[in-house]
């Protein structure tokens, strides 16, 4: 009996084991009071959630996304609440356009740092904004040199996801008053995210035969602060510990830039390119790919 119960403790400790997967929530951009009243609103909605479940959390900011010093003001609410402040670049620009050059990307970067480095929590950790790091090794390299010279660490992520296409549907649907549809999106939202975590850990595992500690993607935006609590509740029934933006970055998963041409996507989705595994979809996540979702919770465009 004893024999037996020692057995049952080890592989319940070696179940648990498995199933401690880490996680960190990552937003990008920030708002834009002047061109959106709902902005601060929006903004104390998601530093509710984190503060109700003690997260600490960090935030990618671009000069261009907050307007002035209203938005401004909303981003010194996150650092108040003792969350990171990234840098994301002052105009947000596509390094792989081939018309973006890489001396006017830096001088984003620059201009970005001086509009937040007051801020008792900025750090110099860099989100390369649409995940794209540059379209020829000149580029990248040069980027990515300036940045490691200017001991900016790379602020990737390891989960990708397309929050940014949910929330415009749940933009539509509100302003339309489909409430039913809305409760439909919001599963269809959670379901997405559950996804992408699981794909994404499944590709770690299969690349760096670990599980990292994770940075989820997401941004300021309506959906995230309506429903940003059930989120973390849905990913924490999955056996995801909602883990500090920090802790997540100490890990040496984020000590990586990419290292293929185009560069850039999630940094597992990257490595995993490297090591030339077959079935990646390039971009690793877009608007197209979630019409099958949306289908599954009879939320059809075209119907529409
Ligand atoms: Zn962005």
């Amino acid at each position: 009996m004893l024999k037996f119960s020692l057995y049952l403790f080890i592989s319940l400790l070696f179940l648990s084991q498995a199933h401690a997967r880490q996680l960190a929530l990552s937003f990008d951009d920030g708002l834009n009071p002047t061109i959106d009243p709902t902005a601060p609103h929006i903004n104390q909605q998601i530093l509710a959630h984190l503060k109700s479940k003690n997260i600490q959390s960090i935030i990618f900011t671009s000069y261009i996304k907050i307007g002035d010093n209203a938005g401004k003001d909303l981003i010194r609410q996150w650092d108040k609440h003792g969350h990171i402040v990234g840098n994301h670049s002052a105009f947000h620009e596509n390094l792989n356009k081939p018309e973006i050059l890489a001396k006017d990307y830096i001088k984003s970067i620059r201009i970005n740092e001086l509009v937040f480095r007051d801020l008792k929590n900025f750090r110099r950790i860099f989100r390369y904004p649409y995940l794209k790091e540059g379209n020829n090794i000149a580029k990248r390299d040069q980027v990515q040199h300036w940045l490691k010279q200017n001991h900016y660490q790379h602020g990737g992520v390891s989960i990708d996801a397309s929050d940014w296409f949910y929330n415009q549907k749940y933009l539509a649907y509100l302003k339309a008053g489909k409430t039913s549809h809305i409760k439909r999106l919001k599963q269809a939202y959670i379901d997405h995210l559950l996804d992408r975590a699981e794909y994404y850990d499944s590709l770690a595992l299969q690349t760096l035969q670990r599980s990292p500690q994770h940075v989820l993607l997401l941004h300021t935006n309506a959906i995230n602060g309506q429903f940003l609590g059930e989120i973390v509740l849905a990913l924490e029934s999955k056996g995801w510990t909602i883990i500090n933006a920090a802790d997540a970055y100490a890990d040496s998963l984020y000590q990586n830039f990419s290292p293929n041409i185009p560069a850039g996507e999630s940094i597992i989705w990257s490595i995993a390119k490297s090591q030339n595994i077959e079935s990646l979809r390039y971009p690793a996540e877009d608007a197209p790919y979630e019409r099958e979702n949306l289908l599954k919770y009879d939320l059809d465009d075209h119907k529409e």
